[in-house]
C-alpha cells in the first residue's frame, strides 16, 4: 500500500488520510518494516476511509462557489426557510425564535436554548427533503435539547426519511460548496 511517510519525534504511529492519500506519521527510530506491517494489519480500515474521503472530494473542475453565489443563496434561503419551518413546527408541535440564514463551514443548522434557529445557506443547492431534514432536526431540539433516542424518534416521526437523507448530506454535502465552472 501506497503512503507519505513522516518522521518525526512521536511515540507512535499515526495514519491520516488527507488530498495526497494516506499519510503514516511514525517515530524516527521506527523500522520501516514495522511501519509496514502496521499499514499492511490496517488496510482494510484504511481503504474504508479512502474511499469515503474520496466521495467527499469535489471532482476535478469543480471550483468553490463564489461570494456573489453564496449571496444569492442566502437570499434565496431567506424566502424558502421561514415557511418550511413554520410548516413542520405545526407537525413537531413547537414554537420557536428568531430564524438566521448563514454560511457556516461546519454546520447545516443549530438550535439555540431560547429557539432560536440558524440555517447554513448551501443547503438551497441540496435537494428539498435535505432542507427538510435539517428543518425537523432543528425544530425537534426544541422538544430534546440531546441527541438521544427520544430525540431521533421524534425526528423520524415527523420526517420518516431522515436517514436516508441525513446520509445523503453526510456523503456529497462537502460538494455543495462547488460548482462546476464551464
Ligand atoms: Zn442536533
Amino acid at each position: 500500500m501506497d503512503y507519505k511517510l513522516v518522521r518525526g519525534r512521536r511515540r507512535s504511529i499515526s495514519l491520516q488520510i488527507t488530498e495526497e492519500g494516506l499519510v503514516v506519521k511514525a517515530p524516527n527510530w521506527m523500522p520501516k518494516a514495522v511501519i509496514d506491517a502496521f499499514v499492511e494489519q490496517k488496510r482494510d480500515w484504511i481503504e474504508q476511509q479512502l474511499e469515503k474521503f474520496a466521495s467527499q472530494m469535489p471532482e476535478p473542475g469543480m471550483v468553490p462557489l463564489s461570494d456573489e453565489q453564496i449571496k444569492a443563496l442566502a437570499k434565496q434561503a431567506k424566502k424558502v426557510i421561514p415557511d418550511r419551518v413554520a410548516y413542520y413546527a405545526r407537525l413537531v408541535g413547537v414554537t420557536y425564535g428568531r430564524i438566521s440564514i448563514r454560511n457556516q463551514k461546519t454546520r447545516w443548522g443549530s438550535c439555540s436554548a431560547q429557539g432560536n434557529l440558524n440555517f447554513n445557506c448551501i443547503l438551497m443547492r441540496a435537494p428539498v427533503e435535505v432542507l427538510d431534514s435539517v428543518i425537523v432536526h432543528e425544530l425537534c431540539h426544541r422538544k430534546h435539547m440531546n441527541h438521544s433516542a427520544a430525540f431521533y424518534a421524534e425526528v423520524r416521526r415527523v420526517y420518516p426519511e431522515y436517514d436516508k437523507w441525513h446520509k445523503w448530506l453526510k456523503t456529497y454535502g462537502k460538494n455543495l460548496r462547488y460548482i462546476k465552472t464551464n
